[in-house]
């Protein structure tokens, strides 16, 4: 089943985000830290699909696993697949099939970029700049990769979300 996906983005406490993905069939909660600047990495992720390779992964650390996001995009939709590993440090460099599969699910392009902008734009809406450095401390609000990814899906996805409901523009 497609046209499913439901994505959100928590600040939960100092230095940690949690993360729920779900389709119809499977949901998904991650609790990912600080050590990488996640959100800024997954709305880069996210952007590259938009352009070449038609591969992007995207690693969580879960102090000590990882997480990895495969993205594979499919003419219009992206095969999602959810792989942990136990320890970071040691799977950093080894290939996605070596992890553990914990979520998979094949969306339109549209819908993912959609539902990961909409999930950025609420924690921004919702902490500020301001509020949101003082929660995870090590990185700042990604308002550029916000920008360049709301950018890629309003031009390059003719997204009737968007459309309907276009809501205020983001500030620089
Ligand atoms: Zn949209």
């Amino acid at each position: 089943m497609k046209d499913d996906l439901q994505f959100s983005w928590e600040l939960s406490g100092s230095g940690w985000a949690t993360y729920r993905i779900s389709d119809a069939a499977h949901k998904h909660k991650e609790i990912v830290s600080y050590c990488t600047n996640a959100l800024a990495d997954l709305l880069h992720g996210v952007a590259g699909l938009y352009g070449e390779p038609s591969v992007q992964r995207v690693s969580f650390d879960l102090e000590p696993a990882e997480e990895r996001w495969q993205l594979r995009r499919r003419g219009k939709d992206v095969d999602i697949s959810i792989y942990r590993f136990p320890d970071m440090h040691v799977s950093w460099d080894a290939p996605d099939e070596d992890g553990e599969l914990s979520w998979s699910s094949t969306q339109p392009r549209q819908l993912l970029g959609h539902a990961v902008v909409e999930a950025a734009r609420t924690v921004l809406s919702l902490h500020g700049e301001a509020g949101y450095l003082k929660k995870w401390v090590q990185h700042p609000f990604p308002v550029a990769e916000l920008h360049d990814l709301r950018r890629l899906h309003q031009q390059e996805d003719e997204c009737q979300r968007c459309q309907n409901s276009p809501g205020p523009d983001i500030h620089r």
